[in-house]
């Protein structure tokens, strides 16, 4: 079929983001008795889940320390709970179990959560969290941990599964997902700073707004759109950085263990929230006895049978590679460079012995092709939802966003004109204003 001259509306990236936006968007037009057909287009380079969203874990929750994090994901919460069947999603809940240095912070969660009427419950001290563990797990052994918020909503979702049903949802809306056309520059306006085609390895594409959701592409698109590489930053106490790049990588390490998920079901056979254990107790190899780290170490994990097995992830690292010479293609497991680490295999299957004693001497279950992949950050690893070139919309993000369905639907009304109060807090300006998201004692940059 040959490629359209024109669109209205060209979203690039066919992952969550694009999907997602694409889909509120026909929805708004359809609503208003528009036209949909030949209006809204998304180009992929590949096509559908063949980025970061078609290998997420597919975790989605709550629990941000970042007040702002937690509204967005509230509101995404409700997108995936519209229509759990139809998106794959499965409301199992979220567990956060900690050890006593983050346990304030989790508890000013919890009360956040109490505040906007997001189902969680918090407990406390060392004998009341093992009880309630033990409650659901006999084998539960995990050390020092002196809370637990249990979120009683979120959950996970099958990553391809959802974005083949909102692929599907869409074209049957009147949009058309264009695979296999990359996009490699824009055109911009003579009178103004706006872009007026998109110039693609099949042609050129004239379009009145666009929308950029390409995950960890995005250090290209921002090349392209010609936004500075490096930028100033002043941090929440004040102190003003300056030459800050702009963008730097991390390598998201999961993996799975090839157990029959049901090995991972609770003792009265349901299947369990997702769990995320952070502690500080020494964790011991589970293969050799050696002291594995003595420092906070966190894990994630859940019984998934779209992965078939107990799958999950732990910590992430820097890739150190100048962030201009990451080589992002071929992405995720296809990558020669950056995929989980064979000392991540050995930590997370350590991780989940220390949890239950189920999994002891599980090392030879440990699924042992290529997995995880690179996410690429902000300088506070917080999301940027902003416009820029005056109909440029860019939704940055790859560390966070696959809860995030509901992001795409605010920046649709935001390209309909209504300004998105809950998208405010993720504005590029925030660097310059010194206005970042606060930081939390968990492991991770991105909670
Ligand atoms: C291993 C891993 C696990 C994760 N787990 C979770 C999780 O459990 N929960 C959670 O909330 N988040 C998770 N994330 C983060 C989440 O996956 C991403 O934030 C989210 O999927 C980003 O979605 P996206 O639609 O912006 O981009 P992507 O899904 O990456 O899609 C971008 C698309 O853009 C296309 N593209 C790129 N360049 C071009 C071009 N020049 N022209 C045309 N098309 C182009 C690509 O082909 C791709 O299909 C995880 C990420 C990773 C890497």
């Amino acid at each position: 079929m040959a490629i359209p001259e024109h669109a209205d509306y060209v979203v690039v990236g066919a992952g969550i983001h694009g999907l997602s936006t694409a889909w509120r968007l026909a929805q708004r037009l359809l609503d208003a008795r528009e036209e949909v057909e030949g209006r809204i287009i998304i180009l992929d380079k590949s096509g559908v889940a063949s980025g970061a969203s078609g290998i997420a874990c597919g975790v989605v929750r709550n629990n941000y320390f970042q007040p702002a994090m937690r509204k967005l994901m509230a509101h995404s919460v409700k997108v995936w709970e519209s229509d759990p069947e139809g998106l794959h999603y499965h409301p199992v809940g979220y567990m956060q179990i900690s050890c006593e240095s983050m346990r304030k912070d989790i508890q000013s969660i919890y009360n956040q959560q109490l505040e906007i009427g997001y189902e969680s419950e918090f407990i406390e001290g060392e004998n009341a969290t093992t009880h309630y563990m033990r409650s659901m797990f006999e084998d539960w052994q995990a050390q020092n941990i002196t809370s637990i918020l249990h979120e009683k909503q979120g959950g996970y979702a099958n990553n391809t599964k959802t974005l083949y049903a909102l692929a599907e949802k869409v074209e049957s809306m009147g949009v058309r997902i264009v695979s296999g056309i990359e996009v490699t520059g824009f055109n911009f306006d003579s009178a103004s700073p706006a872009v007026r085609s998109i110039e693609t390895n099949k042609g050129t594409i004239t379009c009145e707004q666009i929308v950029i959701g390409t995950g960890p592409w995005v250090r290209d698109f921002w090349t392209m759109l010609g936004l500075p590489k490096q930028i100033t930053v002043k941090s929440l106490n004040g102190e003003v950085h300056d030459n800050v790049d702009m963008w730097r990588y991390w390598q998201l390490e999961e993996g799975v263990l090839t157990v029959p998920p049901e090995t991972l079901l609770t003792d009265n056979g349901n299947v369990p929230p997702v769990i995320h254990v952070d502690t500080d107790a020494p964790l011991i190899s589970d293969v050799d006895g050696s002291v594995i780290t003595d420092e906070l170490w966190g894990i994630y994990y859940k019984p998934d049978w779209h992965f078939g097995g107990v799958q999950g992830g732990a910590s992430p690292y820097k890739v150190n590679t100048p962030v201009d010479d990451v080589a992002i293609d071929p992405y995720g497991p296809s990558s020669p460079e950056f995929v989980s680490s064979s000392e991540f295999a050995h930590m997370w299957v350590s991780a989940l012995a220390h949890c239950h004693k189920r999994f002891e001497g599980m090392m030879p279950k440990y699924h042992r092709e290529p997995s995880g992949g690179i996410g690429c950050f902000t300088p506070d690893s917080f999301p940027v939802f902003d416009t820029f070139c005056e109909n440029v919309a860019i939704i940055a993000d790859s560390n966070h966003g696959w809860k995030m369905i509901g992001v795409g639907h605010l920046v649709a009304d935001e390209l309909l004109g209504e300004k998105q109060e809950l998208l405010e807090p993720f504005r590029f300006s925030r660097f310059a204003r010194g206005e970042l998201h606060p930081v939390s004692n968990s492991p991770y940059p991105w909670s």
